[in-house]
């Protein structure tokens, strides 16, 4: 394990020996709740490999990111929020408010909830 993996808080989730309200876990990503939600509904979705930022993914990536997308997706479903709408956000590096750098995509909503 690198240096980097050894402290970052999302390896240390992954792994299971950090505290997590982990919503869904499979061979390719983890969900979470964000520790500090700025939103009703706050999730984390990140990949099972340690990837800095979007900067950082390649061609070869694609299969990682659409399932990042996928889940998103049926996660706001699960949370009531699908129709009522959310947010997806990627923070790419430090200008754009990445504070921690292992790439992880920001579903935010429950504002309204479906039905509403
Ligand atoms: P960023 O600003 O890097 O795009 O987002 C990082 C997110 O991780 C923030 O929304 C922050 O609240 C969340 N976060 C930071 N540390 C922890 C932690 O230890 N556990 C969880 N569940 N979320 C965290």
């Amino acid at each position: 394990m690198s240096d980097i993996e050894k402290d970052c808080i999302f390896c240390g989730i992954i792994r299971g020996e950090r505290p997590a309200e982990i919503v869904y876990r499979d061979d390719t990503v983890t969900a979470f709740k964000d520790k500090h939600p700025h939103a009703p509904v706050h999730l984390l979705i990140v990949p099972r490999r340690h990837i800095r930022s979007i900067n950082d993914i390649t061609e070869n990536d694609g299969d990682i990111i659409s399932a990042m997308v996928l889940k998103a997706r049926d996660l706001a479903k699960e949370f009531g929020i699908s129709r009522s709408g959310y947010r997806l956000t990627f923070n790419v590096e430090r200008g754009a408010g990445q504070v921690i750098f292992y790439l992880h995509l920001h579903l935010m909503g429950g504002w309204y909830k479906d039905g509403d």
